[in-house]
């Protein structure tokens, strides 16, 4: 079964569900990035009006403010039409064309990006000015957005771009913007042959760029793609395990049951007279048979909400949960002499599902009963949050406590501290699991402070009720 699961899941072939993993990878990655895109420019418009502003009122450099202004207008009111375009291309109506979609506004956004960068050089000195370094960044930008063939459309453009600019400004067909000022009088990065070579070396790194990057950002895509299919894999493999774990404990329950029940009739003598030696044997049958069915009980209860994916949800009003469960754990208490309090819950509702909600309070308080000694104290309380709606529920004993070291795995599936097996031999470990995977489906959490020797105190969180 689980050789098969490895070729084939859910009905494709291992190469067609990788290709698919890959597209679903590629489509969440753009859509993440193209937003990221839009926020960064808006960054990049901001500072662009502040370098200007800089560079001409504090530096006094003489750069041609309109121009200069204009360019920043436009790409301002271009990043709004993109953040606008963006989220129309995300509209649910979209979803079947969105990925070529976004990939050619990724295009033009790189392209047009590109071509306002050189506008903003050209009107600030040109090869003289240092932000001609951020083509590099446009290409790393790129390389990461688009595909491996569109990245080197971009850096094809960016070649022109520049090529353009240098050599419109060195033939005149451009005028030329000198950094008085900034650069030299003397000196003018407008000559021969410093020029071509400048040239040469800008093009090698941005090709460079373009190359190194999209290598990394392939691999990096392939390492994702293949996480993504060992996570489908293991979710598909936890799914048939609990489907299994489900099945079969519920054959075991029935069997249990029905065994129990015989022990139960020959013990009540229906099938005659039992040796004294014979109702000893078969005591301790009907007694292991017993625990034995509260153990598969817990693992079907464990299975159960496990495969399940949603729950049903209503106002519980955990004043009356927990009397309930109060009332079910009187005589246990009794048996030990434990005294039962409850603070607070008064009035205290939260939104859940109230069977879910009293299984985690019966755990609690029962846990809180069975590892606390005679003479004892459990309570159970319940703290509204002011700020967040939530509610804490804890519940509190005087009991064993539990080791520093046992506290981070006693929420694990079959766990048990080596204080609680002394004290008490029989138990599943798998109460505690439960009660953190109702939480969770709750969106609560739950956790423990304990002292050894002194008692201990679990808390749990839920979304407070809201009409
Ligand atoms: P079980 O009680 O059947 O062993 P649980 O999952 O309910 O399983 O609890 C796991 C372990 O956590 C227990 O075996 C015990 O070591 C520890 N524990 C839980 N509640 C308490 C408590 N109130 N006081 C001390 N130890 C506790």
């Amino acid at each position: 079964m689980l050789l098969g699961c490895s070729r084939t899941v859910a009905g494709f072939s291992r190469k067609g569900y990788m290709e698919q993993l890959k597209q679903i990878v590629l489509e969440r990655e753009l859509k993440e990035r193209l937003r990221w895109l839009v926020r960064l420019r808006w960054y990049a418009a901001g500072c662009v009006f502040g370098v200007i502003t800089f560079t001409h009122f504090v530096f006094g450099l003489p750069i041609p403010l309109l121009p200069l202004y204009i360019g920043n207008l436009v790409l301002f009111g271009y990043n709004g039409l993109v953040h606008w375009f963006g989220g129309r291309v995300e509209a649910p109506e979209n979803s079947g064309v969105w990925f070529p979609k976004a990939r050619r506004l990724a295009n033009f956004q790189i392209t047009f990006d590109l071509l306002l960068l050189t506008f903003f050089l050209h009107y600030s000195g040109g090869v003289e000015n240092p932000f001609v370094f951020y083509f590099v960044f446009h290409m790393v930008i790129a390389s990461i957005l688009l595909s491996r063939k569109a990245a080197y459309f971009q850096f094809s453009v960016a070649v022109v771009c520049l090529g353009a600019m240098i050599f419109g400004e060195y033939y005149g067909i451009l005028p030329h913007t000198h950094l008085r000022g900034f650069i030299p009088a003397s000196s003018c990065f407008l000559e021969m042959p410093y020029l071509p070579g400048m040239f040469f070396v800008f093009i090698s790194t941005l090709l460079l760029t373009v190359y190194m990057t999209t290598s990394i950002v392939d691999r990096l895509r392939e390492g994702e793609s293949e996480l993504a299919v060992a996570n489908r894999k293991l979710q598909e493999q936890d799914r048939i395990k609990s489907q299994y774990v489900l099945t079969v404990s519920h054959d075991l329950q029935v069997s249990l049951s029905a065994i129990q029940s015989c022990l139960k009739v020959v013990l009540s003598n229906f099938t005659g007279t039992l040796s004294d030696k014979a109702r000893e044997m078969v005591c301790r049958a009907e007694e292991r048979s017993q625990y034995l069915l509260l153990f598969v009980k817990d693992l079907l209860d464990l299975s159960k909400i496990r495969a399940a994916k949603e729950f049903q949800k209503q106002e519980v009003r955990l004043s009356e949960t927990v009397s309930r469960v109060l009332q079910q754990l009187k005589r246990p208490a009794g048996e030990k002499d434990i005294r039962l309090d409850v603070l607070k819950c008064n009035g205290v509702s939260v939104s859940g599902n109230p069977q879910l909600l009293e299984h985690v309070l019966l755990n609690l308080i029962q846990n809180a009963i069975r590892y606390t000694p005679q003479k004892g104290r459990v309570s159970v309380e319940c703290r509204c949050s002011n700020g967040n709606g939530t509610v804490e529920v804890v519940v509190t004993d005087t009991g064993i406590g539990i080791p520093l070291e046992d506290i981070p795995r006693i929420f694990d599936d079959f766990y048990r501290a080596g204080n609680a097996q002394i004290l008490e031999k029989k138990g599943s470990g798998l109460g505690l699991s439960i009660v953190r995977q109702i939480v969770a489906a709750h969106r609560g959490e739950v956790w423990v402070e304990s002292d050894i020797g002194k008692g201990s105190r679990f808390h749990f969180t839920l979304p407070g009720y809201t009409e």
